[in-house]
């Protein structure tokens, strides 16, 4: 079995066939490397053979490197892994230098053989680092392609000369989103760009490609930075036109990523010091950032959580063995805010929607929230009208319960009530068969408390969507206490359908993501009424890779929400109830009008538009700050110990039984510190015994809200890891 297969024609143009076997899509390992190496090595020494196509077998060229292969490279390093990528990076950049020269004379640029990548649709990652180091790159014009490099989203970045080579083609400006932000482009969109070189007919890419070759003439084949007197599009860190862009990039990076992400500081390093040097020397200060990031723990977790273990779960890594449950037909009680974003979203998946609600008005109303969606896709090009007709057509809003016959799925979306959803359960179970599955969207109910209005309570599951439906990737599966497989299948398989992550989640009050953030505004609240500085809990958490401030999220969440939420937990603990200091500032800030973002009032002020200002200065008279501050790190450690220790006691409560679902939850929940991999893997790297003497020390301090768990210290007793102590459960 081979990765590539390889043919000449009467010409003597050679074809290389990327086609790995059993995959739908190209990914690049070590093995496929070798084996590209020797193709090329043959058709260079073949006299015969005047050029060169490398094409893919598939409807796409390449989904990039396999990243179980880079994060394996590290682990096979023996005693110095270091030296182990930095070998092997290099390597893959001999290869690729040796298609970019291929066969020439480096003095006279002559004599090389003219290599074309001719993509027939999605090249990212390796994938368009390959095409690169050609000499011409031919894009089928195949809308649905995606062109780029974006290696960033996981935490390291284009390694393979991929870096260098964009940079030095499109100059630092033009490269910078592409290479800092993983922009990606369809074919056309990536030849405005500058990108790749040609869209073609996708019936002529292959004739093209072979015209192309024929026709070259030895400087077609020589790129810009080999050729004398090359200069930098945009200039060069010393050039005045170049620092200006360098000075711009450095302050935007820090800005957008506040110094926590390694690969981002490492790209512009590569960047900058690549710059001013000649193409093969870059190529080596490349490979050592690259090398620095794959060593950084930071990149491993960014990886395992972002890329494999979120592929895993995608896939039904916790799915149970029963077959499909494809939804043909969903049915979703509630148009407001949730249930119009899932009838959008399923609609868009090609599933077939009952929308009901409980006067048509509101139904329609639903309804047109998808219009709305579509019509922005439809001014951002990204849908045709004939698309949008076509959704809109499989949203049938109704007030009828009839309607629902033939759905194989419910999703519950009316107001967060026992009584409410009660009702609405057993209207649906007289209108629907014994097989249908119920999902609540409760955000705060217990499943098995709602599922006893169900008359088949091993049909009745939780799956918990995220405001906004369209926007917000996880969906949080909730298994109740008399929850089926069957039930918990069919949410998967929903979830899977809608392209969306899921996690599977045992029932225990606000279910796993929730349960986590609440402590986290908590602290930041709390905080406020101790007379922290608020400026300073903002930028704490964000300094740590937090997306939003803990004040700025209870703004956006609305703090009339943080009420009712508070009121609720503190009716059902009765007096373990502990946040009643955080009570005193929400509920007074409640009492002023002041419900944050939707009232353009809040912990910030808003202006007129509704843009976020700053923080309020009301705060700081009704909670003076104290003249004694507490340090960036004991804030950090408050914010972030609030979310971590919640999450080990959801895996100790057994809320969850995969700590791969903790990390990816968390970060695609509720944008827990990217960066680290997520809770779990945070913990890890800084050391559970570690982990273990900040919560003594906090607890001493602040209570027995930071006690250390007992998974925890039992754990730093023995000198383990999460990933590795949960490793032979299920976990990666
Ligand atoms: P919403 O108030 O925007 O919408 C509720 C809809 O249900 C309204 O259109 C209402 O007319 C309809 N409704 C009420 N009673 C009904 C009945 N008996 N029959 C038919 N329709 C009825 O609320 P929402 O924000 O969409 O929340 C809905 C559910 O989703 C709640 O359980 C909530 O906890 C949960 N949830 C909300 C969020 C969020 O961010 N808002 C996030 C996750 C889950």
């Amino acid at each position: 079995m081979t990765d590539f297969t390889y043919d000449v024609d009467a010409e003597g143009v050679a074809t290389l066939t990327w086609d790995v076997p059993g995959r739908s899509m190209n990914v690049m390992s070590q093995a496929g490397f070798a084996e590209l190496n020797g193709l090329i090595d043959r058709a260079l020494a073949d006299t015969s053979v005047k050029g060169v196509i490398l094409t893919s077998g598939k409807k796409d060229f390449a989904g990039g490197m396999d990243l179980n292969a880079i994060a394996k490279m590290k682990e096979d390093g023996g005693d110095n892994p270091a030296q182990s990528v930095f070998d092997g990076v290099m390597a893959m950049h001999a290869i690729l230098r040796k298609i970019e020269r291929a066969g020439m004379d480096p003095k006279t640029l002559k004599g090389g053989k003219p290599i074309v990548a001719a993509l027939p649709g999605t090249a990212l990652g390796i994938g368009f680092e390959l095409p690169l180091s050609c000499h011409r790159i031919i894009a089928a014009d195949n809308p649905r392609a995606k062109i780029g490099l974006p290696e960033i989203m996981v935490g390291i970045f284009p390694g393979a000369g991929g870096t260098t080579r964009l940079v030095r083609k499109m100059g630092a400006m033009m490269a910078a989103p592409f290479l800092l932000e993983g922009k990606l482009s369809d074919p056309k969109g990536a030849k405005a760009a500058g990108l790749i070189d040609e869209v073609v007919v996708p019936e002529n890419l292959l004739a093209r490609a072979r015209e192309w070759i024929l026709a070259a003439k030895p400087a077609d084949l020589v790129k810009p930075w080999d050729d004398k007197g090359y200069k930098m599009p945009g200039g060069t860190p010393y050039h005045p036109a170049g620092f200006m862009t360098f000075v711009g990039a450095n302050a935007m990076i820090l800005g957008k990523t506040m110094g926590v992400y390694p690969a981002a500081k490492a790209l512009m390093a590569a960047v900058y010091e690549g710059a001013m040097v000649p193409f093969d020397t870059a190529l080596k200060i490349e490979a050592r950032h690259f090398t620095s990031v794959l060593m950084n723990p930071s990149s491993t977790a960014m990886i395992r959580s972002l890329f494999i273990n979120k592929e895993a779960l995608e896939k039904g890594a916790n799915r149970p063995a029963v077959a499909d449950q494809k939804v043909g037909r969903v049915g979703i009680i509630g148009a407001g805010m949730m249930g119009a974003g899932i009838a959008y979203v399923s609609a868009n998946a090609g599933i077939d929607v009952v929308l009901i609600d409980a006067s048509q008005e509101a139904a329609d109303r639903g309804k047109s929230h998808s219009a709305d969606l579509l019509d922005k896709g439809i001014q951002r090009k990204k849908v045709t009208a004939a698309q949008k007709d076509e959704t809109l057509a499989r949203i049938t809003a109704t007030t009828d319960y009839a309607a629902l016959a033939g759905c194989d799925l419910i999703v519950e979306a009316v107001f967060e009530d026992m009584k409410v959803k009660a009702d609405v359960t057993a209207k649906v179970d007289a209108a629907t068969g014994p097989d249908t599955v119920f999902a609540s969207n409760t955000s705060t109910l217990p499943i098995s408390e709602l599922a006893k209005a169900s008359a088949r309570p091993d049909r009745f599951i939780g799956i918990h969507f995220f405001s906004p439906v369209d926007k917000m990737m996880l969906v949080e599966i909730i298994r109740g206490e008399q929850t089926g497989d069957v039930a918990v299948a069919k949410a998967l398989d929903f979830v899977r359908q809608l392209r969306k992550t899921p996690i599977v989640v045992n029932d225990a009050r606000f279910f796993y993501a929730n349960r986590c953030i609440i402590p986290y505004l908590n602290e930041g609240i709390r905080m406020v009424a101790e007379g922290v500085e608020p400026a300073l809990i903002e930028n704490a958490a964000k300094l740590v890779g937090m997306p939003l401030g803990p004040l700025q999220l209870v703004d956006e969440t609305s703090i009339d929400l943080g009420v009712k939420i508070a009121k609720a937990t503190r009716a059902a603990m009765g007096d373990a109830y502990p946040d009643g200091a955080v009570d005193t500032v929400l509920f007074a800030m409640a009492d002023q009008g002041r419900l944050g973002k939707k009232s353009s009032a809040g912990f910030y002020t808003y202006d007129a538009a509704g843009k976020r200002e700053g923080l309020w200065d009301g705060l700081a008279a009704a909670y003076p700050v104290s003249d004694t501050q507490p340090n960036l790190s004991d804030v950090q450690h408050r914010l972030l110990f609030a979310q971590v220790l919640e999450a080990v006691r959801a895996l100790e409560d057994g809320v969850l039984t995969d700590i791969r679902e903790g990390d990816v939850g968390a970060i695609l929940g509720w944008g827990f510190a990217p960066w680290s991999g997520g809770p779990f893997s945070w913990l890890d790297i800084l050391g559970v015994g570690r982990a273990v003497e900040i919560c003594d020390a906090l607890t001493e301090t602040h209570g027995a809200r930071f006690a250390t768990p007992a998974l925890l210290r039992d754990m730093a007793a023995k000198g383990e890891t999460f990933y590795a102590r949960f490793a032979s459960q299920k976990a990666a």
